[in-house]
């Protein structure tokens, strides 16, 4: 089969690789019917990601149609649609009993992409399959589907429920990408008064307004702090969703909220930033950091549903399975070409 292989730093190649198989008793080969790619992906591309080996199979979110299934596997049958969901559990560890699948000591965790081939390619193995993967009820569609491997539970779990985002709440989102964005869609299930989202990228701050967000800063031209201020009466924000990962936007996220609010972590840090800790120890924060556990993504797959909720105005460009190097290239772009998020699918365009 073809597949998109980080073959080292820099170097992504789509190319020929072995079909996955059967190889313990609870794996699942999964046909990939739609795919997109993370950022996460980029940065295991930029090689800032060691511990993925070259050779790897890229990608770590999917739809895609059943094929085989191990002997130990219950709940799944070839010809199943299902979402291959970003997290692989194996149901029975001390994390996986508290549903905190993120953090799978049983050998789950983030495999696919990382430690294990991932969804970039035609087929994919995915382990404890019962338990890592979503049946897709009838009548949803692929695309409506996708986001709700990584990005909708991520900012939903990470950032709007670790933020305990409130009835009447003012929420800042610091980053309005992908999962800015989708912050922004879940945060409203939770009807706060007033959703700020902060960026440089007016063309991004534009999607943050259309999918609901009552005003957008460009901290390039905007006093945010200032503005901020004004608009909580001088008190701060309720709470702050970093969704960026850079030293800069979670020190602002510290700075915007009010005493006794939250900050919680989405973004994925590459270095160290600092807290000042003279000044906010006294002003009863809680700030939340995590990996996605998944636990919502059956909640998010009723919401879809019952159309409560709809991921596809986040999925910008459409490629075939063959254009999958053109699809990264024009994720990686995204400042030029406009890209949220992209889907990459075995049917042919026009019949999507
Ligand atoms: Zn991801
Ligand atoms: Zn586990």
């Amino acid at each position: 089969m073809f597949a998109m292989v980080y073959d080292g730093p820099g170097l992504p190649h789509f190319r020929e690789v072995d079909d996955p198989t059967i190889r313990d008793s609870t794996d699942a080969v999964v046909r990939v019917d739609t795919a997109t790619i993370c950022g996460t992906d980029l940065h295991i591309l930029r090689g800032d990601v060691p511990e993925v080996e070259p050779g790897r199979i890229l990608g770590h979110e999917a739809v895609g149609t059943v094929t085989a299934v191990g002997s130990g596997v219950r709940t799944l049958r070839a010809g199943d649609r299902v979402l291959v969901s970003c997290i692989s559990a194996c149901g029975v560890c001390f994390s996986c009993r508290q549903a905190r699948y993120g953090q799978c000591v049983g050998g789950g965790g983030w495999l696919l992409g990382h430690e294990i081939d991932g969804t970039h390619a035609e087929s994919v193995r995915v382990p404890f399959a019962d338990m890592s993967t979503h049946l897709i009820p009838s009548g949803i569609s692929d695309e409506q589907m996708l986001m709700l491997a990584d990005i909708l539970p991520t900012s939903f779990e990470v950032g709007v429920r670790n933020g305990a985002v409130s009835p009447g709440d003012t929420v800042a989102i610091v980053g309005a990408g992908p999962i800015g964005l989708a912050a922004v869609m879940t945060a409203r299930l939770y009807s706060p008064s007033h959703i700020v989202v902060i960026d440089i990228a007016d063309a991004r701050l534009a999607a943050a307004r259309e999918l609901g967000a009552d005003s957008v800063l460009n901290s390039r031209r905007d006093d945010v702090t200032a503005i901020i201020a004004e608009l909580t009466g001088g008190r701060g924000v309720d709470v702050t969703l970093e969704a960026v990962g850079v030293p800069e936007t979670f020190e602002l996220a510290i700075d915007l909220v009010r005493p006794g609010g939250h900050v919680a972590n989405i973004g994925v840090h590459g270095a160290s930033a600092s807290l000042p800790l003279q000044d906010i120890w006294s002003r009863d924060l809680t700030i939340t950091t995590g990996l996605v556990d998944t636990d919502s993504t059956p909640r998010l797959i009723e919401l879809i549903r019952s159309a409560r909720l709809d991921p596809t105005p986040l999925i910008t460009h459409r490629f075939d399975m063959d254009e999958f190097t053109d699809a990264y290239d024009t994720f990686a772009r995204a400042a030029e070409t406009g890209a949220l998020k992209v889907a990459v699918a075995r049917a042919k365009k026009e019949e999507r």
